[in-house]
Parts: C-alpha cells; sequence; structure tokens
C-alpha cells in the first residue's frame, strides 16, 4: 500500500526538496502552499500523514490541526522555525504528533514520520502498553519497570508520569500535556512538578542522569522517551 503525504509548505525549494526525498522513499506526495489549500485538500482526500510548515502565508494552522483532530486519526508533524517556539507548543497542545525544527535533515523528517505513522497505527490496533531499550523495559499491563532486570521502584507520581511518555514513545509530549495527564487540567502552569519528578526519574532510570539515554528533555517544548 503506497502511503500518502501531504506537505504544506509556501518554500518553493523545501518543497521540492521534501516532494523529491519523500517520493524515493515510496510516498505519494500531494503539496499545498497555504493553509486554505491544505484544508481544501485535506477535506477533498484525506492523506496518511500532513506534514505542516508553520510559516505560512494564510494563518498559524491550529485550525487545521484541530480539524484534523476532529475527523481523523492522521499524524501531522509541524516544521518550525526557531523563531516559532511557542506557536509550535500551541500546535502540539492542539493535538498535532511531533515537530521538526528547520534546518532538519530529510534523514531526520522520515524517522518522525515512522514513529507517527506507527504510533497511531498501534492506537488504532492497542494502546501502547509496553517499551523496551537497551537496559530499559517497562511493562504497564503487569505494572512493572526494570533496569538491567532489577525492578526499579517508582511512586504513584512517578510511574504515572513514566507511563504517559511509554504511551506516546518515540514522540514529543508537551510539558502541558504531561501537567494535565499526570497531575490534572488546573496545574498546567506547574513546571516546577515537571521537572523535579523527571530528575527523581531519571535518578532511577538513567546510568548517567546528567546525559539521559531514556528520558529526553525537548527544550521549551516537553519529553520524549527515546525508542532508538
Ligand atoms: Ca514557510
Amino acid at each position: 500500500m503506497t502511503l500518502r503525504v501531504l506537505v504544506v509548505e509556501d518554500d518553493r525549494e523545501i518543497r521540492a526538496l521534501m516532494q523529491s526525498s519523500l517520493s524515493v522513499e515510496g510516498f505519494e506526495v500531494q503539496t499545498a502552499v497555504s493553509l486554505s489549500e491544505a484544508g481544501a485538500m485535506f477535506r477533498h482526500h484525506p492523506p496518511d500523514v500532513i506534514v505542516l510548515d508553520l510559516g505560512l502565508p494564510d494563518g498559524d494552522g491550529v485550525e487545521l490541526v484541530r480539524e484534523v483532530r476532529r475527523h481523523r486519526a492522521i499524524p501531522v508533524i509541524v516544521v518550525s522555525a526557531r523563531h516559532q517556539e511557542a506557536q509550535k507548543i500551541l500546535l502540539l497542545d492542539a493535538g498535532a504528533d511531533d515537530y521538526l525544527t528547520k534546518p532538519f535533515s530529510v534523514g531526520e523528517l522520515l524517522a518522525r514520520i515512522r514513529v507517527a505513522l506507527r504510533h497511531r497505527g498501534t492506537a488504532l490496533a492497542a494502546a501502547v502498553t509496553e517499551h523496551a531499550l537497551d537496559d530499559l523495559h517497562i511493562d504497564l499491563q503487569s505494572h512493572v519497570v526494570l533496569r538491567d532486570g532489577q525492578p526499579v521502584h517508582l511512586t504513584p507520581t512517578e510511574y504515572k508520569l513514566l507511563a504517559r511518555l511509554v504511551r506516546s514513545a518515540g514522540r514529543v509530549v508537551t510539558h502541558r500535556q504531561l501537567l494535565t495527564d499526570v497531575w490534572g487540567p488546573e496545574f498546567t502552569e506547574h513546571t516546577h512538578y515537571l521537572r523535579l519528578y523527571m530528575g527523581q526519574l531519571r535518578a532511577k532510570i538513567e546510568r548517567d542522569s546528567a546525559e539521559p539515554r531514556h528520558l529526553l528533555t525537548e527544550t521549551g517544548v516537553g519529553y520524549r522517551l527515546a525508542t532508538a
């Protein structure tokens, strides 16, 4: 089955580069140069994945992400420039799956697309309940966390935080999403809770918590559980 990607990008060079490299990888590529065009294409013929640039001539993309989320589980990967940090977080909170900051390599883009598609696929089939990478093994069904085969003892909040990251393994989860899902919607501004608990989790899980292998910081955005 050929997967269809909708690339929304007004920069002609970047658009052409993404189109050719994604085609080489076997994707069928559609392109749009504005949000209005992208919205029309999405409604007419929904793709399997959307790559959405933030710097578009006719708006900020939040409405498009919300519309996609209302109708289907299509992964949306946001592409932004560094100065668009706040807008990028808004889109992630609105339901975008992941993001890339310009300049990025085609390899990175492909990796993010694969993770997002896999995640949506498994989310439709069954929730992700297991995670294993190197020395770390997490099984949410039996409530077990092992490091080097040895049980790691976590507090209920530490476990909730880790479990939330396992369910989105490989993808960034924003501060707001983590605070809402672990502590509750009234705690979205309490980012110091996150820093505190992430520090505790790293001390228990990482070999070197100063250079985390598993619990990765996405500066200013959130955290990501490494899958590779
Ligand atoms: Ca642009």
